[in-house]
This record gives structure tokens, C-alpha cells and sequence, in this order.
């Protein structure tokens, strides 16, 4: 079988899980480097910035408490902050409290400005200063600091103080550089595990598809053979099931259709081989052109033209080439007229018996039902072994009507009974002569039955029979 080809393959599966993984870890790490070179100082900043007015607001709730030195402290130590309080009642401003125990210094300009602009804003005010104001902190970490200071005025009782809060926010260029570094380390990393876990994960991937690929290729050369087994995920394992499942249907349709030309050819080669003997005969024997050997070239003609016809029907229906046609029609009439048919054919030789209480009307095609009782009665009678007995029923329900089918014959073994109904199966491969069948009877039955939506079914007991039945529904003129 040719196989179709592609133009542009897809990527390996190896492949896109590289791309997928690079793409992830690009996406990661680019997150990460912008975070640390471009915001990291705003992001600092802004944590900074919220972390003193928290300690402020907190200080302003709790001033009143005892032991207001220890409170302040502890804040102070905790958020790196450090804190001052000036009693404000009378200038020059007094200097109650500081984190850093400063006591020395004059209150200077700056704490005068603070309370300025903190009184015209309500009692709170928050500047962010150049270091340049600390003239008392080294060069070195002047470079683009910052001085955060919260100022907060309050009335303690008959007391209005200030407190003041300073934090530093230090310069963070040698961070950075470490973090560079470390994200460098990471970068390598995560370029290194991505390749390892692209062809670890496509390799777990890949390998039970590539034995389901080779085994698909031996089925599609037709090794019906092949088992279906790799294993790793659960979705190999339900294509395998699946795929298993197909092997078995190709191999039971492909062993089929080999009985299929067998038959064929066996069935239609006998008949023309007798018609050509009993002919041949005829021409060359002149005593034997009589009408038994006529009547036989006929029987045969008849047997011929029986399986031709019964594979244009299957064919037929089954491609829904012709409609099913319903009308209106006694089945009650037409089960008995087909049984006197056959009671006329075999000339007495068999016992025919039709048991029915009441005349019933049905809505369906009338040929193909006919078709159906041909068949199955056919069988009966074919089958029907050494007591020659059919016996047909008509049961009537409520709303349906039920035909069985009995013979007397061997029955049907129960692990056979549901291949029957397939396209040339037939029980026992040695064709018998005396049972004329061409295996497509109850193949078109079933394919009548199911058009109709009926049911039907076969019952089997070895050794005393078979009852095949179908149902349809009871036309009622309302
Ligand atoms: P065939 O033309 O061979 O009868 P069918 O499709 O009608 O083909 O039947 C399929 C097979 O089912 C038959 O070959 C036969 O073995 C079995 N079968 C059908 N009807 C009966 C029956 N009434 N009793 C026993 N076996 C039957």
C-alpha cells in the first residue's frame, strides 16, 4: 500500500518538547531578570516606603502604653528604622526619645521644616531625600541612596509630640551584581534541564509509539499477527486497545472474505460444472436426453441464479441502494401462503404446520418480509433432519406480533449461534450437497430485520431443534 507523504514534516516530538521547555524557562527567566535589574530598586523602594508608615500608624496606636521607650525600640530594631519623638509644646523643640540614644545633637533646621510641613498637611508628612543630607554616613553608600521620613504630630494627654521616623534605603548596585551572577548560573541550568527533560520526556513518549507504529505498518502489510502491547501512559494503552480491537475485526473480515471466494467459487462452480455434465451428456449420449436430466440442468440453473440473486441482495442492502417500501399487509396471510409454497414444493415429504389465533396487519415491505419468512422457513426445512418437521407460530402481544420459526433439527451449537447471522457463515465448513445454502440467508434477514427496526433472535437446543423469531409492530388503523 502506498503510503501518502508529506511535504513539510512535522517537528519530532523531541524537538517540540526542546521548544516548548526553552520557550518556558525563556519566559521564566526573562520575568526574573527584569524583576531584578529594572525594578528591583522601585520594588525595594515601595516595600520600604510601606514598611514605615506601617511602623508609624502602629506607633501612633500604641503611644499611649507604658513602657513607650521598649515599644519604640523594638520597632526601631525590627524594620530598621530609626526613630525619633520631640516634644513640640514650645520651641526650641525637645528631644524626648531616640532609637539610637542621639541626645547630643542640636535639634536642627530639618526638624523644624518637618513640623512645618507636617502641620500644613493635616499632621502627617513623608519625604524621600537624597543621602546628601547624612552628612555623617560614609561616601561610598551615598551613591543614589535614599532617606525615607515619616513624620507623624500627636497630642499625648496635654503633651503634642513628633515622632520621626528615618529609614535608609542603601544603595543595591552590589546586589544586583550577585544576583546577575546567580541568574547567569540559573540560566545555564534551566538551558541544560530543559534539554535533558525534552529527550527524557520525548523518549518516554516516543518509544512505546514507535513499536505501535512498527506493529501498524506489519497490519497494514495484512500480519493480522501483530499484539498491540507497548505500555507507558494510559493513552498508549487505550490506542493499543483500540488498535488490538481493529486487528481482530481485519483479521476475522479478511478471513471472511477469503471463505467469501471460497464459497462463492464452490457454490457457483458446482452447479455450472453439473449443467455442463448433464448438457455434455445430453449432446452425447442420445438416449439421455430425457426429461429428468432437463429437470436437473433446470434445479441447477435455479441453484445458480438462488446465490447470484442472494449477493445482489445483500449488496443491495446493504449499500441502501433500494428503499425499504411499507404498506399495509396480513402477515397472518402472507406467512401461510409462503408456507403452502414450500408444503407444495417438497411434495409431502416434510410436515408443515402454521399455528396462528387471529388475522394481524402489519406496516413494512411486504417483499422484503416475505424475503425474511423465504429464508427462514428455507432453513427450517433445510435443516429440519430426519423428522422433517416446521412448525410455524404466530403469537400476538399488545402492540406486536411475533413469528417463530421451529425445526426438528440438530440445533446450533450456543458458540456458533451468534456468527450464524453473519455474511457467509455457515456451521460446519464441509458443505453438505443435500443442504443447499449459499451462507447469505440470514445475513439479508438480518439486514431486512434491523431496516425495520425489529427484533429477533434464535433459540437453540442441541439435538432437538431451532426457533428462529422476529417481532413487528401490529398496524392498528387508529
Ligand atoms: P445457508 O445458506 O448456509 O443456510 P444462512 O445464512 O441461512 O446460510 O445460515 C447460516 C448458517 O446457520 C447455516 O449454514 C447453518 O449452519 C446455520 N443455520 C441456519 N438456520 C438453521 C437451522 N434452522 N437449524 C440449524 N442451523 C441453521
Amino acid at each position: 500500500m502506498k503510503q501518502t507523504e508529506t511535504k513539510s514534516p512535522s517537528k519530532r516530538l523531541r524537538q517540540k518538547l526542546l521548544m516548548y521547555f526553552l520557550g518556558f524557562s525563556a519566559i521564566i527567566l526573562g520575568a526574573l531578570w527584569l524583576m531584578q535589574t529594572v525594578f528591583l530598586d522601585d520594588l525595594y523602594k515601595a516595600i520600604k516606603t510601606v514598611g514605615i508608615e506601617k511602623s508609624a500608624d502602629y506607633i501612633c496606636e500604641n503611644i499611649n502604653e507604658q513602657k513607650v521607650e521598649e515599644l519604640l525600640d523594638e520597632v526601631a530594631a525590627q524594620n530598621d528604622i530609626r526613630i525619633e519623638v520631640y516634644k513640640i509644646n514650645d520651641v526650641p523643640f525637645k528631644k524626648v526619645y531616640s532609637s539610637e540614644g542621639n541626645w547630643d545633637l542640636e535639634v536642627n533646621y530639618r526638624v523644624y521644616s518637618f513640623y512645618e510641613q507636617a502641620a500644613s498637611r493635616g499632621g502627617e508628612a513623608f519625604f524621600s531625600d537624597e543621602l546628601e543630607f547624612h552628612g555623617d554616613l560614609p561616601k561610598n553608600e551615598l551613591q543614589g541612596g535614599l532617606n525615607l521620613t515619616c513624620v507623624r504630630l500627636m497630642t499625648n494627654g496635654d503633651t503634642n509630640i513628633m515622632i520621626v521616623l528615618d529609614s535608609l534605603v542603601t544603595p543595591i548596585a552590589s546586589t544586583v551584581t550577585t544576583l546577575r551572577f546567580i541568574l547567569i548560573i540559573i540560566t545555564a541550568l534551566l538551558v541544560v534541564l530543559s534539554v535533558a527533560m525534552s529527550v527524557m520526556i520525548s523518549l518516554r513518549f516516543s518509544e512505546p509509539l514507535k513499536d505501535t507504529n512498527e506493529k501498524a505498518k506489519a497490519l497494514a502489510r495484512e500480519d493480522y499477527s501483530v499484539t498491540f502491547d507497548s505500555q507507558g501512559y494510559r493513552e498508549i494503552e487505550e490506542l493499543n486497545a483500540t488498535l488490538n480491537f481493529a486487528t481482530q475485526e481485519l483479521g476475522l473480515a479478511s478471513k471472511l472474505r477469503e471463505e467469501l471466494v471460497a464459497n462463492v467459487s464452490h457454490d457457483l462452480r458446482t452447479p455450472l460444472t453439473m449443467i455442463k455434465g448433464y448438457a455434455e451428456v445430453m449432446r452425447d449420449i442420445p438416449g439421455e436426453m430425457n426429461e429428468e436430466n432437463l429437470q436437473a440442468i433446470v434445479d441447477e440453473s435455479t441453484r445458480l441464479s438462488n446465490l447470484v440473486s442472494d449477493l445482489l441482495d445483500i449488496s443491495k442492502l446493504q449499500s441502501g441502494a433500494v428503499p425499504i417500501e411499507k404498506k399495509v399487509f396480513s402477515l397472518t396471510d402472507c406467512t401461510a401462503d409462503i408456507l403452502s409454497r414450500f408444503a407444495n414444493l417438497s411434495k409431502q415429504e416434510y410436515t408443515l404446520s402454521f399455528d396462528y389465533q387471529q388475522d394481524v396487519n402489519v406496516f413494512a415491505d411486504k417483499a422484503r418480509i416475505e424475503q425474511v419468512l423465504y429464508n427462514l422457513i428455507s432453513n427450517a426445512v433445510n435443516y429440519s433432519g430426519e423428522k422433517k418437521t416446521v412448525k410455524v407460530n404466530q403469537k400476538v402481544f399488545e402492540n406486536s406480533v411475533r413469528i417463530e420459526v421451529c425445526d426438528s433439527g440438530q440445533g446450533i451449537e450456543p458458540e456458533k449461534l451468534k456468527h450464524i447471522w453473519d455474511r457467509y457463515y455457515r456451521t460446519g465448513s464441509n458443505h453438505q450437497r443435500a443442504v443447499v445454502g449459499t451462507g447469505l440467508g440470514l445475513s439479508i434477514v438480518r439486514e431486512i430485520l434491523e431496516k425495520h427496526n425489529s427484533h429477533f433472535g434464535v433459540t437453540s437446543k442441541i439435538g432437538e431443534g431451532s426457533t428462529f423469531w422476529f417481532d413487528l409492530d401490529i398496524y392498528n388503523e387508529k
